[in-house]
This record gives C-alpha cells, sequence and structure tokens, in this order.
C-alpha cells in the first residue's frame, strides 16, 4: 500500500472516540432501585467539545463517571477507542484512567499546602519519569492557561477563576485524550466561567482534546459546538450548535431549541427537587 492509500484509509475512518449503546446504571439503594442512566446511546467524537445538560438528578455525573472509567454500566455497551471498558481488567482500566482522561471538578479540589506548579507537577508522578521534565512541563502547562506568572502561589491566593484554570493545567498534565468536567464554572462568576470556558474549548480546537462538559450554564454550553440534553437518565436530544464565538442571539437560539426538545420529551415528569 502506498503512503497516499495509507492515508485515505485513515481518512475514511470515523474518528469514534465513545460509543455508548443502551447503557444504564442502577443504583441499588435502601428504598428499592433507582436508574441514574436508563439506556443511552450517544456517540462522542475525538477531538468534539461537547456539553452535557439537563435538571439536577438526571445521571450527568453518572455519564461522566462512566465516560472516565471511575464507574460502569449495569448494563449495555461502552466502547472507548473501540474497547469495551467493563471487560477491561481493573489494572488495564487504571491505565485509560491516568493516560486517557483529566478530570476537572466543580469544586477545583486543587491540594492547598501546594503551590500552583506543584498541584500540576504531583499530577505526573504516577506515570512521568525525571522531576525536572515535571516542572518544566508543569510551567508550559500553567502558561497555556495563562498563569505563568502564578505558578508559585498557593491556591488560597489565587481567584477561584484561576484556581479552576490551574486544575485545568493538572487535568491535561499526562496529555490524556479526553477531559471530563463536571459543573467546572459551578462556582464561578460568569465572566470567570467564560474565561475557563475559553481555556476549554482551545483545547478541544486547537488541540483536539475532547472535551465533555456537564453544566447548567447558558455561557458555557453555548461554546460548545453541541449539545445534549440528559432527562431521567435518557438522551432527550442532541443539537449541533455553532463552534464559533456566536453572538448572544444565536446563544438564545440553541436555548430555545435546546429548551423545546426537552419540553416535548416523551413521559416527561416535572423537575425534580433533589439536588445531585
Ligand atoms: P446529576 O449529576 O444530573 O445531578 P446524578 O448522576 O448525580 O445526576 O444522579 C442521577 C440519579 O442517580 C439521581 O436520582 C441520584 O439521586 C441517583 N444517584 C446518583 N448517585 C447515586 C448513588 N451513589 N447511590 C444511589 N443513587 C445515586
Ligand atoms: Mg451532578
Amino acid at each position: 500500500m502506498t503512503a497516499i492509500e495509507t492515508e485515505r484509509t485513515e481518512e475514511a475512518v470515523p474518528s469514534t472516540l465513545f460509543e455508548l449503546s443502551g447503557v444504564r446504571r442502577v443504583y441499588r439503594t435502601g428504598g428499592g432501585e433507582v436508574a441514574a442512566l436508563d439506556g443511552i446511546d450517544l456517540t462522542i467524537d475525538t477531538g468534539e467539545f461537547l456539553a452535557v445538560e439537563g435538571p439536577s438528578g438526571s445521571g450527568k455525573s453518572t455519564l461522566l463517571q462512566l465516560l472516565g472509567a471511575l464507574d460502569r454500566p449495569s448494563s449495555g455497551s461502552l466502547l472507548f477507542d473501540s474497547w469495551e471498558l467493563s471487560r477491561l481488567n481493573d489494572r488495564a482500566v487504571t491505565r485509560v484512567r491516568c493516560r486517557d482522561i483529566g478530570f476537572v471538578f466543580q469544586a477545583f479540589n486543587l491540594v492547598p499546602t501546594l503551590s500552583a506548579a506543584e498541584n500540576v507537577e504531583a499530577a505526573m508522578v504516577p506515570l512521568n519519569g525525571g522531576r525536572r521534565s515535571r516542572r518544566s512541563r508543569a510551567a508550559e502547562l500553567l502558561d497555556r492557561v495563562g498563569l505563568a506568572n502564578r505558578a508559585h502561589h498557593l491556591p488560597s491566593r489565587l481567584s477561584g477563576g484561576e484556581q479552576q484554570r490551574v486544575a485545568i493545567a493538572r487535568a491535561m498534565a499526562n496529555e490524556p485524550r479526553v477531559i471530563l468536567a463536571d459543573e467546572p464554572t459551578g462556582n464561578l462568576d460568569s465572566t470567570t466561567a467564560g474565561e475557563v470556558v475559553g481555556v476549554l474549548r482551545s483545547l478541544s480546537v486547537e488541540q483536539g482534546v475532547t472535551v465533555i462538559v456537564v453544566t447548567h450554564a447558558e455561557e458555557v454550553a453555548r461554546h460548545a459546538a453541541r449539545r445534549v440534553g440528559l432527562r431521567d437518565g435518557r438522551v432527550v436530544g442532541s443539537v449541533a450548535a455553532p463552534a464559533v464565538e456566536p453572538a448572544p442571539a444565536a446563544g438564545e437560539a440553541v436555548t430555545e431549541v435546546l429548551d423545546s426538545y426537552v419540553a416535548d420529551a416523551p413521559g416527561e415528569d416535572p423537575p425534580r427537587a433533589r439536588r445531585g
């Protein structure tokens, strides 16, 4: 096969990263069973910037935990890069999680006694050799999120937005293929949220990282290339949104589309009071 033919073949292969079919996750509690996810069919491509939206209790965090190999489906199939995650042994799953997945949480979860740079370096210890290379990579990552001049500050001396950008740099420490962010701007004001989503977006657009963000925030979701709605553990719709900076009106239009498919969802229950 010539080099050109090889290239063509590679181009023809769809770059599906996650493929979920009929995924269910049932929690058994004292009061019976809760189907947190109730038959999810979803395909996510490499390099996508996807927002997952839905009310509290709709299964968003459960979905992220499955995508991040922190948990396994009760039934159904979840392929990551063509691997059925539930068929891998614990060691292989841990490897996927450490090497391929970066997590970002609402509460930042930085180590308070370590500087920004040390927080990023610490994430590299399990996988990456020399101390010197960890240090220079941490500096590079902090520079990339606009925090070169804050590298030696403790988290307590950083603003919320800066702390979350450190957490993103940390999530990128081992060059993951996927960033999973659960309500990453939940503790931030809308201006700061915009900065954080800008950083996440650049990872997807400029570096080809697959970014999946669970969010309630319109200013976050409207930057995503696709928005998937969840309700009671089911996908209630998926809309492609403009990936370039939309005018405010365009963002509103997308919300209306999303609201309309949520409202049209069959068997819809009233929003739950319970917070997830
Ligand atoms: P969201 O992140 O959208 O708020 P979750 O994925 O946290 O939703 O929860 C989905 C449903 O599963 C909710 O009804 C929640 O109460 C239930 N749930 C989540 N985690 C557990 C658990 N560990 N044990 C029992 N029920 C759970
Ligand atoms: Mg949640």
